[in-house]
């Protein structure tokens, strides 16, 4: 998808295993403000590629909750339920290249071994018969990147995370990959987003640099977290938001940002208001002192 360099292009990425929560409208809000700050264009995507945990109607009603909040994208809604074509691409690619590789492990074995999967040994050898699993070829390698919010950042992938997963063995695609090959495909120049995410983004990068694919910015924020110190996420059951008001909505989401609510009749005039004096210095650093601001566990079985 072509784009014109200078105009940058952000996104918002949930995934319709619930409703729109305040945790979600905070992750929206924040890559709205950061690319329409800069005159830039802002797209939305589904990341509908995990079934077993995706809610009947979710996207639905997620697209909806974020007009009812005064979002509208630059383009069309990217579904990734459609885009196993360029994720099969993409891995076929990495395999031509050896940096994937075919897995017959089942978690079991890889418990039973006592060490992550790493280096391109199977645990388990071939099972005739039986669809593999693709897992990455981590390289021991440093992946450094500056987070605009939260400074320099850097892992070492083998260490951290092992030889992961691009395809599950039952066919369902890696977040990591269809996530690189999709914010590609949109052209994103940057990619705003909570900071339960940062520990997923080296793995990004190293993806993008195997592909061939620019490395955009990225800056994660802190996570609204609730009473008890738990993330508000949907797998918690977080509290719907009330859709009757969506300006009450929006600024306790500005204030969460840290930043001024401005006075506007509507919730598209509140975003256009407050993107136009968007500072993001509030958000720098702070969620390295969160308390819920530990990266999700990483499980080299799914992840
Ligand atoms: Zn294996």
């Amino acid at each position: 998808m072509p784009h014109h360099p200078e105009i940058p292009i952000g996104r918002f990425a949930p995934s319709p295993t619930g409703e729109l929560h305040f945790g979600s409208l905070v992750a929206a809000l924040a890559s709205w403000l950061s690319v329409k700050h800069a005159g830039g264009r802002w797209l939305l995507r589904i990341e509908d590629i995990d079934p077993p945990r995706q809610v009947a109607g979710s996207a639905t009603s997620i697209l909806a909750a974020l007009a009812t909040h005064g979002f509208s994208a630059d383009g069309a809604v990217l579904y990734q339920s459609q885009r196993g074509g360029a994720y099969a691409a993409a891995l076929q690619r990495l395999r031509d290249e050896g940096h994937a590789f075919p897995c017959w492990c089942s978690r079991t074995d890889l418990e039973a071994s006592g060490v992550l999967h790493r280096d391109g040994h199977c645990v388990s050898p071939a099972i005739a018969g039986r669809e593999p699993a693709w897992r990455l070829h981590a390289p021991d390698l440093d992946i450094e990147f500056e987070d605009l919010l939260q400074g320099p950042q850097h892992q070492n992938v083998r260490t951290a995370v092992g030889d992961f997963v691009l395809r599950r063995a039952d066919g369902l695609w890696n977040y990591q990959l269809a996530c690189v090959v999709d914010d590609a495909f949109q052209g994103i120049t940057e990619v705003v987003r909570g900071y339960d995410l940062m520990e997923s983004t080296p793995r990004q990068i190293l993806l993008q640099q195997l592909l061939d694919l620019s490395t955009p910015a990225y800056a994660h924020i802190p996570l609204a977290i609730d009473a008890n110190g738990c993330k508000l996420s949907k797998s918690h059951a977080a509290p719907v938001l009330d859709m009757r008001s969506p300006l009450a909505n929006l600024a306790r989401a500005l204030g969460f940002l840290g930043q001024p609510v401005p006075d506007a009749p509507t919730a598209a005039g509140m975003l256009r208001r407050a993107a136009g004096r968007f500072d993001p210095s509030p958000l720098r650093g702070i969620a390295n002192s969160e308390p819920a601001a530990k990266p999700m566990p990483t499980d080299p079985a799914s992840r």
